[in-house]
């Protein structure tokens, strides 16, 4: 059911909107019948169907983020992994990135551009594989 309020014209209503992604405020624009109310959303005014605030859209939308959980590749899951290590980490341990250092693995650095990172892998004498909140990313290493 939609709700005790009146359906009519012009009424407000709180609605799911897939534009905005959550709850809006909607204004009905047409009512056909109770399971066929058209609303425009008030934030960003598309018009479509009335979806109950806590109806199908949600969880439709958990579906998908399921269905993108089951799909990421093991390379994904692995800088997931370090992506939680990093939120673990204690960011006063970390020591600003040098080109010119030497790092180990487990290392945790500061980047003045990609902020907290931690070293996951060595990939050679100069070059080592750093995850950042955004992700993996080469650095150099042992430059001079
Ligand atoms: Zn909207």
């Amino acid at each position: 059911m939609l709700s005790k309020k009146k359906l009519e014209i012009g009424a407000e209503v709180e609605a799911l909107c897939n534009k905005c992604k959550g709850a809006t405020i909607h204004v009905i624009v047409a009512i056909k019948s109770e399971e066929m109310v058209r609303v425009m959303c008030k934030a960003c005014s598309s018009l479509h169907r009335f979806h109950p605030p806590d109806g199908k859209l949600m969880k439709k939308m958990v579906k998908l983020k399921k269905a993108k959980k089951a799909k990421l590749t093991p390379q994904a899951r692995e800088t997931r992994k370090w992506t939680k290590l990093l939120q673990q980490a204690d960011p006063e341990k970390a020591v600003v990135y040098s080109m010119s250092k030497a790092y180990v693995e487990n290392d945790l650095i500061q980047h003045d551009k990609f902020g907290l990172g931690i070293v996951v892998k060595i990939l050679d004498q100069r070059k080592i594989s750093v995850v950042f909140e955004e992700g993996l990313k080469n650095m150099v290493q042992n430059m001079n």
